[in-house]
C-alpha cells in the first residue's frame, strides 16, 4: 500500500500534507511547553490532555474552530475572541517553525534518500526524525522561557529514541547507549573541572541530559557534532544578543551587568546542531559508504 504512494512523494500534496501535520504538532507542541515546566501554583506542571485549552486572561475555552494551527491566529488578529486579550506570537513561531522542520524532514528523510534507501524505510525514517525535531522544539523552548530541561521529558524521550535508533540503518544496538553515556557524561565532565577552577556552575546537568537524548538517537557522534555546533552556533547568535541586553540594561539599577552574568539557555543551540547532524547523518554515511571508509 505505501508503495502506491511513493510517486507522490516529492510533490505539493505531500509537502502540504506534512506540513500540515507538523503544523498540528506544533500546536500540541506549545500545549507542552506552556503546560509542562512547573510554575508556582502548579510545583509539578499540568498535564498536557486535559483540559482542553483555555484563554489565560478570562479562561474562556478556545472553540475547536479557534484552535486551527497558524489560521486561528490569523483570523483572530492574535487576540482572545472574548475578552480580546493578545496572544503571544510565540505560538504562532513554535508552530511555523514546527511545520517547517517536518517539511525539511520529508525532503531529508524521504525524497533525497530515493536512490538508495526502499521508500518504507525512508517514511519509517521520516516518521522518527519528525518525532526528533517535535521532541527539540518543546526542549529548546522551554529551556529558553524557563533554563529548564525537564527530565520528565528526556527520560522517556531517550528510552522512545534508543528504540527508533535500532530502526535506522547503520545503527549497532550500542549505539545509542554509548550515545547517552556520553551525551551524559561529557558535559558532566566539563562542567565538574568548570567548576573546579572557577567554583561557578558551567553547563548544566540539563545540557547533559539534552545531549543524552540526542546520543540516544544518533550515537556519540551526533553529541559531539552537538556540543560544537551548538557552542559555535551560540557565539554566532549568542553574543550579539548578549550585546544587546547588556545595552539595554541600565547600569546602577541592578548593579553592573556583565556578559557572564548574563546567562544565555545553551539548550536551543544544542537542539540547533542536533538538528542539523539529523539532516546531515545520512549524508555523512553515503560519503563514508562510497569512499569505502
Ligand atoms: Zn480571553
Amino acid at each position: 500500500m505505501l508503495a502506491e504512494l511513493e510517486p507522490l512523494a516529492n510533490t505539493p500534496a505531500a509537502y502540504g500534507f506534512v506540513a500540515l501535520l507538523g503544523l498540528l504538532w506544533g500546536s500540541f507542541g506549545n500545549v507542552c511547553i506552556y503546560r509542562l515546566p512547573p510554575t508556582d501554583k502548579h510545583p509539578k506542571g499540568r498535564s498536557v490532555v486535559a483540559p482542553g485549552s483555555h484563554c489565560f486572561a478570562c479562561n474562556t475555552p478556545i472553540r475547536w474552530y479557534d484552535n486551527v494551527p497558524l489560521l486561528s491566529y490569523l483570523w483572530l488578529r492574535g487576540q482572545c475572541r472574548s475578552c480580546k486579550a493578545p496572544f503571544s506570537s510565540r505560538y504562532l513561531i513554535v508552530e511555523a517553525v514546527t511545520g517547517l522542520l517536518f517539511g525539511l524532514s520529508w525532503w531529508f528523510m524521504v525524497v533525497a534518500p530515493a536512490l538508495w534507501l526502499p521508500f518504507d524505510q525512508r517514511v519509517i525514517h521520516f516518521a522518527i526524525a519528525a518525532a526528533f525535531v517535535f521532541t527539540m522544539v518543546v526542549i529548546a523552548f522551554i529551556d529558553l522561557d524557563h533554563k529548564l530541561i525537564l527530565n520528565k521529558v528526556t527520560i522517556p524521550s531517550m528510552i522512545v529514541f534508543y528504540g527508533a535508533s535500532l530502526l535506522l540503518g547503520e545503527h549497532r544496538w550500542y549505539d545509542g547507549l554509548v550515545g547517552m553515556l556520553v551525551g551524559y557524561g561529557v558535559p558532566w565532565l566539563i562542567g565538574e573541572i568548570y567548576y573546579r577552577v572557577t567554583k561557578r556552575e558551567g553547563l548544566g546537568l540539563g545540557d547533559g541530559m539534552l545531549l543524552a537524548v540526542v546520543g540516544a538517537l544518533l550515537g556519540w557522534r551526533g553529541v559531539v557534532v552537538s556540543l560544537f555546533g551548538g557552542s559555535l552556533i551560540g557565539s554566532v547568535l549568542g553574543i550579539p544578543l548578549l550585546v544587546s541586553q547588556r545595552l539595554k540594561s541600565k547600569p546602577g539599577t541592578d548593579g553592573e551587568p556583565s556578559l557572564l552574568k548574563l546567562e544565555l539557555p545553551f539548550g536551543p543551540f544544542l537542539a540547533m546542531a542536533a538538528v542539523f547532524y539529523l539532516f546531515a547523518e545520512p549524508w555523512i554515511q553515503l560519503n563514508f559508504r562510497l569512499t569505502g571508509g
